[in-house]
Parts: structure tokens; sequence; C-alpha cells
């Protein structure tokens, strides 16, 4: 929303545009602070008191409890946001070569995330592994169709079931029958420049291995970021303000 006049305009008083933003969770902070950065006015409408959303950190027992995402990775964007707040000294890093677990048939397995890993991995069958190298003949995303149906029609019933649908559940905290993968899953193939195999699209990477950028997080949590965010813009965000 840009205004020229009315209440958002008038809060200096002159005729330069007021980008109006609602939500004062990560990303309506993050563009709060790029416009303001580039001179741009904004005015940001919070609906709860506090702000951050999703990102909620709480200390309980001595111990850091969060609610929602538990770190951040350290990508360039994230780094140089990090650095504008002075907030890079305080950051806590994490070991990146932790493995990630699925919970299957009364066991946890790592979840295969190599070539090396697909191929040894106790999570597939035989049959399952071999579905997934179809994967390249199937057709892309279709309109009204769920992320989990999606996944089972490019990869297979189990390795859906099994693999793909759990690391996307666990990375959105959501659930995949319940997303449109033209809203969701789809919006970040298209980012990717994925058009048609994922498959193919990927392996690249997964023969040279991961490098991921670090994990990172504060000492008193995740919350510390969009509490320095909400700081740095004071003046720009009204909260209780559905
Ligand atoms: C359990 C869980 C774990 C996650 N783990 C990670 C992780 O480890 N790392 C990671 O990078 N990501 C993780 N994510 C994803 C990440 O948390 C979200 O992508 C991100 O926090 C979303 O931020 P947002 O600002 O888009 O939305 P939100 O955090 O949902 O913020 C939206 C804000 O808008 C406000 N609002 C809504 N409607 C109105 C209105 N009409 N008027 C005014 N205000 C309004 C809400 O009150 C809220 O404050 C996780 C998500 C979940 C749920």
């Amino acid at each position: 929303m840009a205004t020229g006049s009315g209440p958002a305009a008038g809060k200096t008083g002159d005729d330069t545009p007021t980008v109006g933003i609602v939500g004062a969770g990560i990303s309506g902070l993050a563009l709060t602070h790029f416009l303001e950065e580039q001179g741009v006015q904004t005015l940001t409408f919070e609906s709860a008191a506090r702000p951050g959303g999703t990102i909620q950190s709480r200390e309980i027992d001595g111990r850091i409890v969060e609610l929602g995402p538990q770190r951040l990775r350290l990508a360039g964007p994230v780094k140089s946001l990090l650095d504008d707040l002075d907030l890079t000294d305080d950051l806590q890093e994490g070991n990146t070569n932790q493995p990630l677990f699925i919970y299957h048939d009364e066991a946890f397995r790592v979840a295969p995330l190599s070539i090396r890993e697909a191929l040894t991995t106790n999570l597939l069958s035989w049959r399952g592994k071999l579905r997934v190298l179809a994967e390249p003949f199937t057709d892309g995303p279709k309109s009204g169709e769920s992320v989990e149906a999606f996944l089972t029609r490019k990869f297979g019933r189990e390795a859906a079931h099994r693999l793909f649908a759990p690391l996307y559940t666990g990375l959105y905290g959501t659930a995949a029958d319940d997303m449109l993968v033209e809203y969701s899953l789809g919006k970040a193939l298209e980012r990717h420049g994925i058009e048609g195999s994922i498959l193919k699209a990927v392996a690249p990477y997964a023969l040279k291995g991961r490098d991921p950028p670090p994990i990172v997080t504060f000492e008193e949590g995740l919350e510390r970021l969009p509490a320095a965010l909400a700081d740095r813009h004071a003046d720009s965000i009204e909260f209780s303000t559905p």
C-alpha cells in the first residue's frame, strides 16, 4: 500500500509516499528495515502487542526454548541485516554437520541428503528408491494439487510419505496435505528456476556434497532479531493495531 495522502502519509505531514506494511513478523520487519534504509517512509501495523510473529523465544528453567524457528542460516542477505543491526558479534554458531532424523517404524533414521546416503539408507526399500528415479518422467505441479499429492506423484508413495513430506512438514511447521503446491513448494521451485525434474536439478549439488551457510542463533534465542529490528524502527511500528 502506498499513499500520498491520508493518515499514513500524514506521519511527517509532507507529500512523500508512505508504504503501509501489515504485520511485524520477520517479513514485515525486514521489509520495514530495507525500505527505511533506502529512504522510503513506512508505517507497519501489527495486531499483536509484540514483534516477531512466529519467532518466539522463552527462558524456562534457565534454558532457551524456541516456540517457533530455532535457527537462521547465515546466508548473505541475513549476514548484511545482522551487520546493519550490530548483532554479528552476539551470534552463536551451531554444528552444520548434524544429521536430520526422521522417525519411521519405531526408529529414528538419518534423512538421506547425499547420493551415498540415498543408496544406503534403510528409510526406503529398494523398490521405493527405484521409484524415485522415475521422477524425471513425471509432470510439474498442477493447479489445486496438495504438496503431498504432488510429492507422491513425483517420487512414489513410499519416498513421499517416509522422506519428502516429513522433510517439508518439519521445515515449514505445517502439513503437506494441507498446503497447495502452487502457493508453497511450487513457488520455491520457481524461485530456483526448476521447471522440469527436481531430481536432475538437485543431483549436481547432491554429488558435490552440501556446503550450506552456518547455522546461527543468539544466546537469548532467535527473538533477539525481530526485537532489534522493532527497536530500530520503533517510530514507524504500531502494535495492537490489526
Ligand atoms: C515450528 C516452526 C519452526 C520453524 N523453524 C524455522 C527455522 O528453524 N528457521 C527458519 O528460517 N524458519 C523456520 N520456520 C519458518 C519461519 O518461522 C517463518 O517463515 C517466518 O517466521 C514467517 O515470518 P512472517 O513474518 O512471514 O510471518 P509471521 O511470523 O506469521 O508474522 C506475521 C505477523 O503478521 C501479524 N498479522 C497478521 N495479520 C495481521 C493483520 N490483519 N493486521 C496486523 N497484523 C497482522 C501477525 O500477528 C504476525 O505478527 C519455522 C516455522 C515454524 C512454524
